[in-house]
């Protein structure tokens, strides 16, 4: 039986990719206001320009790839039985070969009915236009999980949490809700390990073993001593 290793991704495993974080710029998300593009309330008022900005963000990640980061956590998969609960929208992880993820926040590779989130289906190529409609006949959005939505997978990654024997967390400032609650569900005698160049507060989870590092310089040497 392998040991069940728990990896928590955010925004910081990718930038290094080319894919921005947006706590590292002022809470904006590529020069956009969050409220702008990623919220109900914006598909409700300008749907063609939140359509717009995902088709940028999956031209990006189509022409993004893993790195080493991406490929280190995949490696795990030889000794570890791993999960990694990601809140990223890119497939970076799948691409390097990681074979069980999960996606908090959903996948920009994938569109959404907007009448029935539980519709969805795969995007050729980059673009989502406006007029591509369901089964239902409503208009297509991204498959992701805007602020103030359900997040569906919440329970699931909850239960995956408290099962784990090893847990890292990597490139998360912890600040969005509710994945940010996770790392508590963690058992408070497993190994829980932190990979971020500016460690965030992490409240209520003592013996955090730092690695204060960027994701591609300090995942693969972390990956190295759980191989040994
Ligand atoms: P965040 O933007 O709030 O925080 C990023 C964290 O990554 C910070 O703690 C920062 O110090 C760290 N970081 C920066 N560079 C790093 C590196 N090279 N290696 C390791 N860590 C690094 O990210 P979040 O906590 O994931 O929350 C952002 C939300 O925005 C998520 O819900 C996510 O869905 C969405 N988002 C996704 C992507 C993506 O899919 N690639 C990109 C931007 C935002």
């Amino acid at each position: 039986m392998k040991q069940k290793l728990v990896v928590l991704t955010g925004a910081g495993i990718s930038a290094e990719s080319g894919l921005k974080t947006f706590r590292d710029s002022d809470g904006l998300w590529e020069g956009y206001d969050i409220n702008d593009v990623a919220t109900p309330e914006a598909w409700e008022r300008n749907p063609a320009l939140v359509q717009e900005f995902y088709n940028m963000r999956r031209k990006q990640v189509l022409e993004a790839e893993p790195n080493a980061a991406h490929y280190a956590l995949a490696k795990l998969e030889e000794k570890y039985d791993v999960t990694i609960v990601t809140q990223n929208i890119d497939d970076l992880h799948e691409r390097a070969g990681s074979t069980n993820v999960v996606h908090l926040h959903g996948i920009i590779t994938r569109s959404q009915s907007s009448k029935n989130p539980r519709l969805t289906y795969p995007i050729k190529g980059w673009e989502l236009r406006m007029g591509e409609l369901c089964r239902l006949g409503s208009q297509l959005r991204p498959h992701v999980v805007w602020f103030g939505e359900m997040v569906p997978m919440i329970e699931p990654a909850a239960k995956i949490c408290s099962q784990a024997e090893v847990f890292i967390l990597v490139g998360s400032s912890l600040a969005v809700y509710p994945a940010s609650g996770l790392i508590n569900y963690v058992p408070g005698n497993v190994p829980r390990y932190i990979v971020d160049p500016k460690i965030p507060a992490v409240y209520g989870v003592p013996d955090l073993i730092k690695i204060e590092e960027k994701a591609t310089i300090g995942l693969p040497v972390l990956v190295d001593e759980l191989m040994k």
